[in-house]
């Protein structure tokens, strides 16, 4: 047989849908493994947000739809994006598409070419990375750690700049690490990829779960960089709707045009049905986001005292998104429950072994002194998560 595409054989598959498939399996045997890994929410959608996907069934919205998605959604999301962080866009500038993963893969497709560079903050979430590779395009990565709360300054990035470079990613706030950007730290990243005519993809999928500090929108504070900005966002987190698949992005009518064109072509359009509760969800009543929100502040706080006052790891404060990004880099070196730990993933396949607790290895996302926990999960698991992380640092193996 002829050998396979180099491209799609060079593609690492998701380190985080890789540890949410494991567990699930560990589950279906019976083992009692407590869940740490994708970042889905455990909430359940929203009720009005449900109806209206029942009324779209009820209501034959099973044809297809345009390929960026339908008008109502799309003047949906600009109210939103207006009320909510103060940018305004009008219909051509806004792509929906199936799911926020979806969005930035067609956004890099359509804005790289083969050999150009793309600068990735690390760490970074598992998808871009492999997103820019899929485009024929190099990530150039620039890592940060706790001293600067893992953001990436101004200076490194001016100085990662080459001829090649044609865009930049921020995640804000992060996935891993849960960081937000001020204001005054975007305007200085802004002038660099202003001045040096870079565009920037800005990832605000988790930007309603904030704890600490005020989200700014990349796209709000300077007219130049909201010329060169794709926001993407969408459904998943904000709305606890992770498998209706609708992401959209928000930029530069030139770049919307072209995605559309692409999508045309792959996934002809987001779901119908689907479409119609995301309307629900981005111009209804805004109070389930508040709830939800605050039932993350809960466990984050829990989570952070808790492990603080472990021997051997520590984390920061996240600002928002759910992520924990724990610092397990004190345990290398000695051998826990048999097992010895040099890096993230002994660490965390250690920790699933013997403390039946499923975590994702910093590696995944550029880090391999870290292992991320996903708080949406129950104040409950969370108690039971960490009760079993104290017994296997104790070297007491539960299995
Ligand atoms: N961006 C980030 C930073 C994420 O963590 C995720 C998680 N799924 C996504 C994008 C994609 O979200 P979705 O495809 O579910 O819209
Ligand atoms: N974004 C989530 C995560 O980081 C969901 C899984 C995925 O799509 O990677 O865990």
């Amino acid at each position: 047989m002829k050998s396979l595409s180099n491209a799609a054989s060079a593609i690492k598959p998701s380190a985080t849908l890789a540890i949410n498939a494991l567990s699930q399996e560990l589950k279906s045997q019976g083992v009692d493994v407590v869940s740490f890994g994708a970042g889905e929410t455990d909430f359940f959608t929203p009720d009005p947000i449900k109806e209206a996907g029942i009324a779209a069934i009820q209501g034959n919205k099973s044809y297809y739809t345009s390929s960026s998605g339908v008008a109502p959604l799309k003047a949906a999301i600009c109210g939103y994006l207006d009320r909510t962080f103060g940018v305004k866009y009008e219909n051509k500038n806004i792509c929906v598409t199936s799911g926020a993963k979806h969005v930035l893969y067609i956004a890099m497709r359509v804005m790289l070419n083969p050999g150009d560079e793309v600068i990735l903050p690390a760490p970074y979430w598992v998808t871009y990375e492999e997103a820019i590779r899929m485009c024929g395009a190099k990530p150039v990565i620039l890592k940060t750690d706790e001293t600067t709360r893992f953001k990436v300054s101004p200076e490194q990035l001016a100085a990662a700049v080459t001829d090649r470079t044609k865009a930049v990613i921020l995640t804000n706030p992060s996935n891993p690490t849960g960081m937000l950007y001020s204001e005054e730290e975007l305007r200085a990243l802004a002038k660099v990829i202003v001045e040096n005519d870079l565009y920037l993809i800005d990832d605000e999928i988790y930007a309603t779960l904030v704890y600490e500090g005020k989200f700014v929108s990349a796209a709000a504070i300077d007219p130049e960089l909201y010329k060169r900005t794709v926001v993407v966002n969408g459904v998943s987190k904000t709305y606890a709707m992770t498998g209706w698949r609708i992401g959209f992005a928000a930029g530069p009518a030139e770049i919307i045009k072209l995605m559309d064109t692409y999508l045309s072509h792959s996934t002809g359009n987001a779901c119908n049905i689907a479409q119609y509760a995301a309307i629900e969800a981005y111009s209804g009543d805004q109070t389930c986001v508040e709830e939800m929100r605050k039932k993350f502040a809960e466990r984050r706080e829990y989570f952070v005292s808790r492990v603080n006052a472990i021997d051997k790891v520590s984390c920061l404060p996240p600002d928002g998104a759910f992520y924990i990004f724990m610092n397990v880099s004190k345990t290398f070196g000695s051998t826990i429950c048999g097992e010895e730990i040099r890096d993230s993933s002994d660490f965390a396949q250690a920790l699933l072994k013997h403390g039946l607790v499923a975590t994702v290895p910093g590696a995944a996302f550029g880090s391999n002194e870290h292992i991320r926990w996903s708080y949406a999960t129950s104040l409950e698991n969370i108690k039971k998560g960490l009760d079993r992380l104290e017994k296997f640092l104790n070297n007491e193996p539960l299995a």
